[in-house]
């Protein structure tokens, strides 16, 4: 039971109404009837997304290199609800695969998300940084995503509706917070996630970005060589917003937020998940409080 203030000129100020939200309104955020393929999907944000689109509704398939997690997600997912696919993202058979596997067993794609990801190791001079490593990264962080877009596009079309997704970072927006490589697949993201978002939306298909802020995953904790308590406190002892700390569930809400059809009007967004963050230029802040305060 909600107590709603209703701050209008035909009532008085002190009018309030209750409402029995769970009666009046259907679960906002579901996803029944919709299928959504999860590249990534067997580790880290992309097994928690996976798990939480399934709770709303969603036949999912997980598109990962890792086949034992992968498989894993999907019992614990529930087999008749979802269904794993060997894809490695930057063979673009292995993507039409999974894509192909997803309509042949569940009818439809609905909801494509580009999650999969690699971090390639820091070196501190770019004098360091080896062609094969650039190469590998930007090959799974954008031209994966481009692959996963292109064919989600290609049964989307017909269909006139969808909503493709893709995992970016703040390091889509600010340098300096990874590694070259990765900072340039993300930019890169970003152009791609617009660029698409304009050809696609002549068929009512949706295509947004995220772009989340250091979560404790294995991608991060190898990065940075931190264990994920560490890892936690560091970010949250650097970060903006203070007194919480962002979660694995926090990309999943934001990312299921997108993929429902509470977001119908929302595309060629990066929706940053980084509690501020990425505005702040610590050079120029003026808001410093007391410790005492
Ligand atoms: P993770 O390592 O837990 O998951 C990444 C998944 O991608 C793994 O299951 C891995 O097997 C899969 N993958 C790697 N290469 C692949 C390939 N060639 N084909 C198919 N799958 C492949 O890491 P995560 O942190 O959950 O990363 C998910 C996404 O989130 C990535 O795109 C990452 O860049 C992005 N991201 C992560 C953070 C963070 O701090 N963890 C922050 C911002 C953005």
């Amino acid at each position: 039971k909600v107590t709603v203030m209703l701050l209008d000129a035909r009532f008085s100020p002190t009018t309030t109404t209750s409402i029995h939200l769970r009666k009046q309104i259907k679960e906002p955020l579901g996803l029944e009837g919709k299928v959504a393929l999860i590249t990534g999907g067997a580790s880290g944000i992309g097994e928690c997304t996976a798990k939480l689109f399934a709770e709303h509704g969603a036949k999912i398939i997980i598109a990962d290199i890792q086949d034992q997690l992968g498989q894993a997600v999907c019992e614990a997912i529930g087999s008749s609800d979802s269904i794993y696919a060997h894809c490695d993202v930057t063979k673009e058979e292995d993507v039409i695969n999974a894509i192909d596997i997803a309509v042949a067993t569940y009818g439809k794609l609905d909801i494509m998300l580009n999650n999969a990801g690699i971090m390639d190791a820091y070196k501190a001079r770019v004098i360091d940084n080896e062609k094969t490593d650039f190469e590998r990264v930007l090959s799974v962080n954008i031209t994966g995503a481009f692959l996963g877009m292109k064919h989600a596009a290609r049964v989307m079309v017909p269909a006139r509706g969808g909503s493709i997704i893709s995992m970016a970072s703040i390091a889509s927006n600010i340098g300096g917070m990874a590694t070259h490589a990765y900072t340039c697949a993300k930019h890169a993201m970003v152009g791609l996630t617009k660029n698409l978002a304009v050809e696609l939306g002549q068929f009512g298909i949706r295509v947004n970005c995220l772009s989340p802020y250091a979560v404790a995953t294995p991608l991060a904790t190898s990065y940075l060589g931190l264990d994920e308590e560490t890892l936690e406190k560091k970010m949250h002892s650097i970060g903006n917003l203070k007194g919480v700390m962002l979660k694995t569930d926090d990309v999943a809400k934001a990312a299921l937020f997108l993929a429902s059809d509470e977001a119908k009007y929302i595309s060629g967004h990066n929706l940053f998940i980084d509690g501020g963050i990425s505005i702040v230029n610590p050079s120029f802040s003026m808001f410093q409080y007391p410790d005492n305060l």
